[in-house]
């Protein structure tokens, strides 16, 4: 790693502002630059054995600012699973605010009433006075008998961490009891950001996968439920289908199907067959997975599951960037396709005729600049996206970054600020907030894309911000939902905008009576 010479102007003014005075006192930069040069060097060393990647890390200024945590708690993950596996059900087995922050912060879950559920620890359970094993059988019995999910989620919170209950020994001996498969996954608030709740539900999951059995020949057993161009007639297979169909592929992250159809779609055209997803929508079609197995992510978020397939399950991972914004969903599909040695045809045309679409949103967010305090782990594509459009990236706070996971990503980030010809953004890992306002001051960045709890305080304070959890949940992946991405940049400076306007309107106004 390298400390890029090319900062910007901004870089400069940072040297002699609060920030180094006021880093020194918990970690120099230049020492935090040196650790996580040692960190990738030997996490490189330790597991890769399986992934498909051949990235650099990155280039860029990365430091870390050992800044406290201000995640929203990644058990809201329900309110998400339990529309994307149809029939499941979630028992969250934590205390009373566990209970009111899923019905306050997640008022919409009242329509997961069917599918959700709180198991309430109470002062008798915490002192081990009731039997665990015994209260957790009532009431899978109970969510049997009146749902009959095909797979039951238990999500330990902080509570289940702290007393150490042993979820995962109980687990085994009641599903057998009860006779239906049970996920433990424990996200609760001690992690870095409420989009790894995802995570690692999926990573507990894809031990429940089915194992794929060797020496599988798909073009003579499985014809009929991969369905390509040229199987309408069953029998004859191109030379490029052929070479794919070797190859499974199975594609994990949480989205809603229309994203996930328009992904595989895309996939499709370039003659490669998606296999299954990581969630499936029904717990009975979990994809099998095995040594020849090639996996691939759509979030950045899901570092967990993808080592848990790579190390338990022992796929090979890709490791692509992740399809969000044009560039980005060119990218992962020329990633796949170099993987199953087929060369993409029709992306670039795909990828220009997307960007002509925006011609006018990218004219008005052109040139003005973005700040990411850190909070959902999307930071880097999103960062990535916005610099291909013309905005000047201040800094790319992050709660956390996997540097293996987000290799493809990083790489993206740098191809695109050399072929844009603006520095490298800086990333700062586990961001202090405190600095990060006092950088925002000094900056003056047009918008700050930030988690909930700062939004109302920066606005007060007259900058624009944008909650970053709206980007978590709106449909931003693949060439079809570019348009609603830039569009939730654009919202949040037009409306400041349009209000800056009518505030000078009525000074005039006022003025002229
Ligand atoms: S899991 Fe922990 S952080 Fe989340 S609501 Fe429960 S107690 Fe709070």
């Amino acid at each position: 790693m390298v400390k890029n010479e090319k900062r910007l102007p901004l870089q400069k003014s940072f040297k002699s502002s609060s920030y180094f005075t006021v880093g020194r006192n918990l970690m120099s930069p230049l020492r935090a630059l040196d650790t996580h040069v040692e960190d990738a060097r030997t996490s490189k060393n330790s597991v890769l054995e399986n992934e498909a990647s051949t990235n650099a890390p990155y280039s860029g200024q990365f430091e870390c600012e050992t800044g406290n945590y201000h995640t929203f708690c990644p058990i809201s993950c329900v309110s998400w699973l339990y529309q994307k596996i149809e029939d499941s059900f979630f028992l969250v087995i934590g205390t009373k605010t566990c209970g009111y922050f899923l019905q306050n912060a997640l008022g919409v879950m009242i329509f997961a009433e069917p599918r959700y559920a709180m198991a309430e620890l109470e002062e008798s359970d915490i002192s081990a006075q009731l039997n665990d094993y015994k209260e957790l059988k009532r009431l899978c019995l109970q969510i049997k008998q009146d749902r009959n999910p095909s797979v039951i989620v238990w999500i330990g919170t902080c509570t289940t961490e702290i007393i150490k209950m042993d979820l995962e020994g109980m687990a085994p001996a009641l599903e057998a009891e009860i006779n239906i498969p049970i996920v433990v996954a424990r996200a609760n608030g001690l992690d870095y950001a409420f989009t790894q709740g995802e995570d690692t539900v999926l990573a507990a999951m894809a031990q429940k996968c089915p194992e794929r059995s060797k020496n599988v020949n798909l073009l003579e057993t499985t014809p009929n439920n991969i369905s390509t161009a040229s199987n309408t007639s069953n029998t004859k297979f191109s030379k490029v289908e052929e070479k794919s169909l070797n190859k499974e592929l199975v594609l994990f992250g949480s989205l809603p199907s229309t994203i996930a159809n328009q992904l595989q779609f895309e996939l499709k055209r370039q003659g490669i067959n998606v296999s299954g997803w990581l969630p499936s929508a029904r717990y009975s079609d979990l994809p099998a997975l095995g040594e020849d197995v090639y996996v691939c992510g759509i979030n950045p978020f899901l570092s967990r599951t993808a080592t848990s397939l790579m190390r338990r399950r022992k796929c090979k991972l890709i490791s692509a960037p992740f399809p969000i914004g044009p560039d980005g969903t060119r990218a992962w599909v020329e990633k796949i396709c170099s993987v199953f040695g087929i060369v993409p045809t029709g992306l670039e045309e795909r990828e220009k005729t997307i960007w002509a679409n925006l011609t006018e949103s990218i004219n008005f967010i052109k040139g003005k600049s973005v700040f990411f305090m850190g909070d959902n782990l999307l930071e880097i594509s999103l960062a990535r996206f916005l610099i291909r459009c013309g905005m000047t990236v201040y800094e790319i706070g992050i709660p956390y970054m996997d540097k293996r996971f987000q290799a493809g990503e990083l790489a993206l980030l740098e191809k695109t600020c050399i072929e844009m010809k603006v520095p490298f953004p800086r990333i700062v890992e586990k961001p202090d907030n405190y600095y990060q306002i006092q950088r925002i001051k000094e900056l003056k960045p047009d918008l700050v894309i930030t988690g909930m709890a700062h939004a109302n305080p920066l606005e007060a304070r007259g900058i624009t911000t944008k909650w970053s959890v709206e980007l978590t949940f709106s449909q931003i992946h693949g060439f079809g939902n570019a348009k609603d991405l830039i569009e939730l940049i654009c919202k949040p400076l037009r409306r400041n905008k349009n209000l800056e306007k009518n505030k000078m309107f009525s000074h005039s106004t006022t003025f002229a009576q």
